[in-house]
C-alpha cells in the first residue's frame, strides 16, 4: 500500500509498504477514503521534534471503510464508514467515562501507527471508531475527516474557554484548529468572537465561520486590542491553538480575571512565570482534545448539513504528492492539505 514516510526534517516520501494486519482481537483495519496533513506534523518536518523512528509513517487523522475486524470487535462491522480520533481509546475506563478519552488508560497515539496511508490498523476499535449513519456522499468526506482531529480539537478549545451565549471568546491561532474553534464558538451561541489573524484568506474563512472581530496585532499588543474591544477587561475566554511561549501569554493576557483559557496548541518550549500566572486569575484547561467524546455529536451536525468544517482544507493533492503538501503547509501557502488515493 502507499504510505507517507518521513526520513528527517524536510524529507517526506510516498512509498510502498506492507499493509497492516490484525494484531489484537480488538483491532480493526480500515481502508481510508481520504487523509490529511496536520499542523502538528510540521514540528518534526521543521526539526523541532524528533521522529519516533526513521523513517516514520506519518499521519493520525482518518476516515474510511472497515475492511476487517478482530474477533472481539462488536460495535463496528465490515463495510461501515467510520470516523475515529487521533488517539485510540477503550471508551470504558474511568478516564474515558469522565470525558478525557485522549488520556485513556490504554490510549494509543495514532501518530505512532501512521494514517497517511491507504490502510490503517485501528487499535481498540470498539471504543475508538464511530460509524456514520450510512455511506456518506463524496462531498461530506472532507468535513468528516476534519472531525477526526481539527474540528474536535477546536470544539474542545472553545468549550474549555467557556464559549456560549453572552460570552466573548478570543481565538489565538488561525490554522485549521483555530478556525474550527471559531466555528465551534459560533455554534455554541457565543456573542462576540475575536479572531487573531494576519492572513487575508484565513480572515475571510474566520468571518465565514462566525468571527465578529479580527485582530492583526500579536503578543501583548494583540491582548491590549482584545481588552479595548471588551470594555477594558479582556475576553471571557480564549482558545489557544498554537503552542508557543508568545501565543500562551497572548491567550492568558487576552482573558479577563476569572476567565478561561482553553489551550490545545501542542506546547513547545512554553514556560509560565508563576507570579504572572497567579495574578492573571484565569482558569487553564487544555491538552490533547478528547475528540472521541465529541464525535457522535459532530458527525450528526455534519450529516445534517449544520456545519461545513471541511472548508479548512484549501489544497487537495494525490498521496503521491504528499511532500508538496508538507511544503505548502510549511510555507503557509496552504492552511490544511487533504490527501486522496
Ligand atoms: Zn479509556
Amino acid at each position: 500500500m502507499r504510505s507517507v514516510m518521513m526520513y528527517g526534517p524536510g524529507d517526506v516520501r510516498t512509498e510502498e509498504r506492507e499493509p497492516p494486519g490484525i494484531i489484537e482481537p480488538t483491532d480493526a483495519i480500515i481502508r481510508l477514503s481520504a487523509t490529511c496533513i496536520c499542523g502538528s506534523d510540521l514540528w518534526p518536518y521543521r526539526g523541532e521534534e524528533p521522529l519516533f523512528r526513521t523513517p516514520q509513517a506519518m499521519g493520525h487523522e482518518y476516515v474510511g471503510v472497515v475492511e476487517q475486524i478482530g474477533s472481539d470487535v462488536k460495535n463496528v462491522t465490515v463495510g461501515d464508514f467510520v470516523v475515529g480520533s487521533f488517539v485510540a481509546s477503550d471508551n470504558t475506563c474511568d478516564i474515558c467515562l469522565a470525558g478525557y478519552q485522549s488520556r485513556c488508560r490504554h490510549n494509543v497515539m495514532m501518530g505512532s501507527i501512521g494514517t497517511q496511508a491507504e490502510l490503517a490498523r485501528i487499535p481498540l476499535a470498539d471504543g475508538t471508531l464511530v460509524a456514520t449513519p450510512g455511506q456518506p456522499d463524496r462531498d461530506l468526506i472532507p468535513s468528516l475527516l476534519a472531525a477526526s482531529d481539527v474540528l474536535g480539537t477546536g470544539w474542545y478549545a472553545a468549550t474549555a474557554a467557556g464559549a456560549g451565549p453572552g460570552r466573548s471568546i478570543a481565538v489565538v491561532g488561525d490554522g485549521a484548529v483555530g478556525l474550527s474553534a471559531i466555528l465551534a464558538a459560533k455554534l455554541l451561541g457565543t456573542e462576540r468572537i475575536i479572531a487573531f489573524s494576519r492572513h487575508p484568506d484565513r480572515q475571510t474563512l474566520a468571518s465565514a465561520f462566525g468571527a465578529t472581530d479580527i485582530v492583526e496585532e500579536r503578543g501583548d499588543a494583540g491582548a491590549a486590542r482584545v481588552k479595548e474591544l471588551t470594555e477594558g477587561y479582556g475576553a471571557h475566554g480564549t482558545a489557544e491553538a498554537v503552542g508557543t511561549q508568545e501565543s500562551m501569554w497572548q491567550a492568558i493576557h487576552s482573558t479577563r480575571p476569572g476567565g478561561y483559557v482553553g489551550y490545545v496548541g501542542v506546547s513547545h518550549g512554553v514556560e509560565l512565570d508563576g507570579l504572572q500566572l497567579f495574578f492573571s486569575s484565569v482558569h487553564l484547561h487544555g491538552g490533547p482534545a478528547p475528540v472521541r467524546h465529541y464525535l457522535p455529536e459532530l458527525i450528526q451536525l455534519i450529516w445534517d448539513g449544520s456545519i461545513d468544517p471541511g472548508r479548512v482544507f484549501d489544497l487537495t493533492l494525490p498521496i503521491e504528492d504528499a511532500s508538496e503538501g508538507y511544503r505548502a503547509m510549511d510555507e503557509r501557502r496552504a492552511t490544511k492539505v487533504l490527501l486522496t488515493f
